[in-house]
């Protein structure tokens, strides 16, 4: 039986194949040392009923093997069918999305020569919870959630990273001016964390702004960690603007398992042509080796990779109408070079991470066996949520007003954020959606789950139709929720 480390590899959908093909073939005829074990996933499984994607068997080869070399998978639109990508990423507690961008303006037309930064995305949460409802018949919603131990996670992940690749700067974007609540708990823990690397420059940018300043002077970043939507964008405009989204490669690392792949997408236009650069997919292979502990074969690869594109070997996406090869022949080009430097950029050298394989994160304790933080919840009140389309905010507020009884005050009716009521506009806009907050009377010491039980059982009463709530807390005597825009 062969000693060598077993990967477990999907091919992918689209393109997939064609670039796992050619990036197996440069691995191994560079000589990495790996027993591929290959699963089943995406479209075909999806398409044979089984919505989320994923058979069983692969799982447990994933549990068994516990690094992963990943194709791209098309998600179907429609047909509730939930991103295959996003399931790997959370089951497997993929928590950091490390993708490196960098321009090579001596092969590579590109706007910027000095392009070398690396986006840490935040991998498991935000948006990409994936915990969306329809409320009324108008209004949906996304929740959005960021935890403090997620963001602890993925901001020191950020800053070891920038510590053992010798990296200056750590930049953090948010979009706390908007988002006090949640970007604002990002925020606040990469200033907190930022105090135990006195080493790393650190900076903060509204994230809007700051995708711009990519586009413009990526030159001015190094690392910048931010959470997970804002990460899925900024990487694809940073990878694209070094000449193609088609170059770079991405790492997602958790506490025990590791998966590789491009960052592009499954690029059904171009799937079949024998046309797709299989570079994005090379590159993750190479942090794949350098993970597993083979930092001299990633070397070969990446210095062979560097004197293909110096000879003027380019697939189509970077050729840009210049002459241009397949992916199999660019693959051919780069086997040809192994062993080779180039001489126009300066050759890579990987060093062996310590420990090799295994990241530096302990496995996350259960929130049971977690440490209990020392904090003081209070019930402050209720958010009420209606549906009613037939009902002015004046009629709605007079209703509410009536049923509030002696714990409760109506505070402020807002309609999609905005207030309504007491003393609404005309003019503003609103749907069948009502956030109507009640907040314990001021004669009222405390308020319990039971008094909001009881309100909502008179609301009911009242004849409107409540489809959530949302509890109102202090945590140590401060606000945990926002106030209504103009409340
Ligand atoms: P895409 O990245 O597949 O393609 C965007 C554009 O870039 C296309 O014009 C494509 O031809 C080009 N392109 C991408 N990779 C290239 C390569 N290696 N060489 C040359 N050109 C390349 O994005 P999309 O079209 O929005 O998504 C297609 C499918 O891929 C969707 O189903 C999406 O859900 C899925 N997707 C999967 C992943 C993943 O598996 N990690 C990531 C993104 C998108």
């Amino acid at each position: 039986m062969s000693d060598k480390r077993t990967i477990t590899i999907a091919r992918g959908d689209g393109i997939g194949p064609e670039i796992m093909d050619a990036t197996l073939k440069i691995l191994e005829h560079a000589g990495a040392q790996f027993e591929p074990e290959f699963i089943d996933i995406g479209e075909k499984v999806y398409l044979n009923g089984n919505t989320s994607g994923i058979p069983n068997e692969a799982w447990v080869s994933l549990r068994r093997n516990k690094v992963f070399l990943k194709g791209p998978i098309t998600t179907p639109q429609g047909g509730g069918y939930k991103s295959l990508n996003v399931t790997i990423r959370k089951t497997l507690g993929l928590f950091a999305n490390v993708r490196p961008n960098i321009s090579y303006a001596q092969f590579i037309k590109t706007k910027h020569p000095n392009m070398d930064l690396v986006i840490i995305r935040e991998n498991e949460e935000d948006l990409y919870a994936g915990i969306e409802h329809q409320q009324t018949p108008e209004v949906v919603q996304c929740l959005k959630l960021i935890t403090r131990p997620g963001s602890e996670k993925i901001v020191r992940y950020a800053f070891e990273y920038a510590r053992k690749n010798n990296r200056k700067k750590v930049t953090c974007f948010t979009k706390d001016n908007i988002m006090k609540l949640t970007d604002g708990l990002f925020h606040k823990v990469f200033k907190e964390i930022s105090e135990e690397y006195p080493d790393i420059e650190t900076e903060h940018w509204i994230i809007d702004i700051g995708m711009a300043k990519i586009a413009d002077t990526p030159q001015d970043f190094d690392v910048i960690v931010m959470p997970n939507l804002y990460g899925d964008i900024a990487s694809d405009v940073a990878a694209q603007i070094t000449g193609s989204v088609g170059l770079a490669g991405s790492a997602n690392i958790g506490d025990q398992f590791a998966l590789f792949e491009a960052i592009h997408g499954s690029a059904p236009d171009i799937a079949g042509k024998g046309i797709a650069n299989p570079s994005g997919l090379l590159h993750g292979a190479i942090m794949m080796l350098v993970h597993i502990g083979q930092p001299d074969v990633a070397t070969k690869i990446h210095n062979a990779w560097f004197k293909t594109l110096e000879d003027g070997v380019h697939t189509g996406d970077i050729a840009k109408g210049g002459s241009s090869v397949g992916t199999n022949e660019f693959a051919e080009a780069v086997i040809e070079r192994l062993g080779q430097l180039p001489t126009t950029v300066t050759p890579v050298e990987y060093k062996l991470t310590e420990p090799s394989d295994e990241s530096s994160f302990s496995m996350s304790p259960a929130v049971k066996d977690r440490e209990k933080p020392d904090v003081v919840r209070e019930l402050d009140g209720v958010d009420i949520f209606l549906c009613n389309n037939e009902q002015t905010s004046e009629e709605i507020g007079e209703a509410l007003e009536a049923v509030a009884g002696p714990e409760f005050s109506l505070a402020v009716i807002t309609n999609r954020g905005v207030k309504v009521y007491p003393n609404g506009f005309p003019e503003t806009f609103t749907t069948d959606h009502w956030r109507c907050r009640f907040q314990i009377n001021a004669a009222q010491k405390t308020i319990t789950n039971q008094d909001i039980i009881s309100l909502l059982g008179r609301v009911q009463k009242a004849g409107l139709d409540f489809i959530k709530i949302e509890n109102l807390y202090r945590f140590n005597g401060e606000r945990g929720y926002s106030l209504g825009q103009g409340q």
